[in-house]
């Protein structure tokens, strides 16, 4: 699922492409928005927030947004505007300028709403990590306000971490990867891990994020290869990098809405509360593994990875 880093890399690119032109092609295959016409629109900017991206509009001096979640796995993707558009089910929006086209597929919403009005989407999240008021002062940074929240939250810790309402961006990459990164057991109640420790993977993890928000490559080292990317995400049934033990993934979070997490038992504190122990198969070790250890990782709730 994209994560916060992948989407503001995702504006970056439609800011980019879109930022200050007139739309002259604007086609929404979404079922609100069937009789919306965008056509000579201007972008005034392509924001995100924490997931969410905001797609800013002056259509006749009206101030609009078009909002858009990638879900699971929705992109956006910009191409020439010469180059023709192939239709499919996925494919739900085309922008297009007279330079660029940006094709909107798989997308989890779509949204049009007064610009004034962004915060009925948006105004339920946390602080963004992404953000530069991550760290501002000028009223409490976004890093005070998401460590006093952690510090209260009775759930588990990469759960707390989860809710976008806690704080906005991070996904089950990130937190498994941060995790990992600072020795925390995933499952150990948030407003129990030392504060310290909490503060240690945030800021852990943001510079990586923004480097990932950057290149475009989501990854803990900066590398795209496919063996640097990351040190557990998506690592189970593989020996940790650190003790040799094996790497493990198992649900956080309550039905249905439980989310895997990678991690390491030996170096993270212990088997988590939902883990049985059993061994796992590496993930697309074989055909045959991989539907049981997608099994094994989906769960009753049927979360995916
Ligand atoms: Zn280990």
């Amino acid at each position: 699922m994209p994560e916060g880093d992948t989407v503001a890399w995702t504006a970056a690119r439609l800011q980019a492409a879109l930022g200050g032109a007139t739309l002259t092609r604007a086609e929404l295959r979404w079922p609100s928005l069937a009789q919306t016409d965008l056509v000579g629109a201007r972008t005034v900017r392509v924001v995100a927030r924490g997931k969410h991206l905001l797609h800013r509009l002056d259509l006749q001096g009206q101030a609009l947004t078009l909002h858009s979640h990638l879900r699971m796995d929705g992109t956006w993707r910009v191409r020439p505007a010469q180059e023709s558009v192939r239709w499919d089910h996925r494919l739900r929006a085309v922008l297009g300028t007279a330079e660029a086209t940006a094709l909107g597929r798989s997308l989890g919403m779509l949204d049009l709403v007064a610009t004034a009005d962004e915060d009925r989407l948006v105004g339920h999240l946390g602080p963004d990590i992404l953000t530069r008021a991550w760290q501002l002062a000028g009223g409490p940074p976004g890093r005070e306000i998401a460590l006093a929240r952690l510090s209260r939250d009775g759930r588990p810790l990469a759960e707390a971490l989860l809710d976008q309402r806690v704080l906005a961006g991070l996904g089950t990459f990130w937190v498994s990867e941060g995790c990992f990164a600072r020795r925390l057991n995933p499952w150990r109640t948030a407003s129990q891990v030392p504060a310290d420790d909490v503060a240690a993977l945030l800021d852990w993890a943001r510079p990586r994020m923004l480097r990932s928000a950057r290149t475009g490559a989501q990854s803990v080292t900066g590398l795209a290869r496919r063996d640097a990317l990351g040190a557990v995400h998506a690592l189970s049934g593989r020996p940790c990098r650190r003790c040799g033990r094996p790497v493990r993934v198992a649900l956080v979070g309550v039905a249905p809405r439980e989310r895997t997490i990678f991690y390491c038992p030996a170096c993270q504190g212990g088997l988590a509360p939902t883990d049985d122990g059993r061994p796992q198969a590496p993930l697309g070790a074989t055909r045959s593994d991989r539907r049981s250890d997608r099994r094994s990782a989906s769960g009753p709730g049927g979360a995916q990875l």
